[in-house]
């Protein structure tokens, strides 16, 4: 065995290298560190050091099962570092972080994002639209974060429905999973509730997926508290009933097919894990969305 231990050197993320050059880059790999837009609990702004640090333990030839390859022989991949934004100006962030993502973007990159608490998805997706045009977006969460508001706030459970209002995602070609809180509006997008999941399986919520999002360009985002608590404590907002990380890292191996042209794990919160137990299943499901686009490159 060579290389540093999985507890020493530079945790970046998957330890690929921290480089700010895009020249020839598929991914960048960034972190958005905020978590003032949360409802309940903070702490998500450690989110992408987490991951990261969780990532070491995957960064081995033997630790992207069940994919027997190492997906960054097809796929360049950096650590881009993190995106920086003033919390003494809130009313800056979002400009700062679809700032982030536009210039990621215009690089020629697609992005993998470390959040940081939901909200960020937002701006994201902004920069994305731009380039993209209207998404279908596959959304893992506990909650629907489509709460419908009279006037545009920084708050973690209403993006979604501003996303669908202002046209960024095309909700009747949008799917919401893992759901277990109640919103009697769903602005259109569709539900495979955790109860939906639990009853018919990873195979049929797969299927599911693919026949609502057909062959339209897709955003994957990751709120951790799909997961069940037991699977997932270290979050905010943290639900029963949820996901396991099988059944997660099932559903995300079984989107081959999807056209996917981002991806973000957001509201890991480190205070509140573990035995790092949040912070490696958001590292293994982001390693996952890279070895579907290695497999892809193959
Ligand atoms: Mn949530
Ligand atoms: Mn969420």
């Amino acid at each position: 065995m060579g290389g540093e231990a999985t507890y020493a050197g530079a945790r970046s993320f998957m330890r690929r290298r921290y480089s700010r050059d895009l020249t020839g880059i598929d991914v960048a790999v960034s972190g958005v560190p905020l978590d003032l837009a949360t409802t309940n609990r903070p702490g998500a702004r450690f989110g992408p050091a987490g991951v990261r640090a969780a990532s070491a333990n995957l960064a081995w030839p033997g630790g992207n099962w069940p994919f027997c390859f190492d997906p960054f022989e097809n796929l360049a991949v950096v650590d881009y570092g993190d995106c920086v934004f003033d919390p003494g100006k809130p009313e800056t962030i979002t400009d700062s972080i679809e700032a982030h993502a536009r210039t990621l973007l215009e690089g020629g990159v697609s992005m993998l994002t470390l959040g940081g608490d939901h909200y960020i998805t937002y701006p994201i997706l902004k920069a994305h639209h731009e380039v993209h045009g209207p998404l279908s977006l596959i959304h893992f969460d506990a909650h629907s974060d489509t709460w419908a508001e009279d006037e545009k706030r920084v708050d973690h459970g209403t993006m979604f429905y501003h996303a669908a209002k202002e046209g960024l995602v095309d909700p009747a070609r949008s799917v919401q999973v893992g759901l277990r809180t109640h919103n009697p509006e769903t602005h259109g997008f569709n539900i495979l509730d955790a109860l939906w999941v639990h009853e018919k399986g990873v195979a049929a919520t797969v299927a599911e997926i693919l026949r609502v999002v057909g062959d339209r360009k897709a955003y994957l985002t990751f709120d951790i508290d799909c997961l069940d608590p037991s699977f997932a404590p270290g979050t905010g907002t943290p639900v029963c009933g949820g996901l396991s990380t099988a059944q997660a890292l099932g559903i995300i191996r079984g989107l081959q097919e999807v056209n996917l042209v981002g991806m973000d794990v957001v509201e890991v919160a480190p205070v509140y894990d573990h035995s790092e137990i949040t912070a490696l299943a958001a590292a293994t499901l982001a390693l996952q969305y890279l070895s579907l686009l290695a497999a892809k490159k193959r």
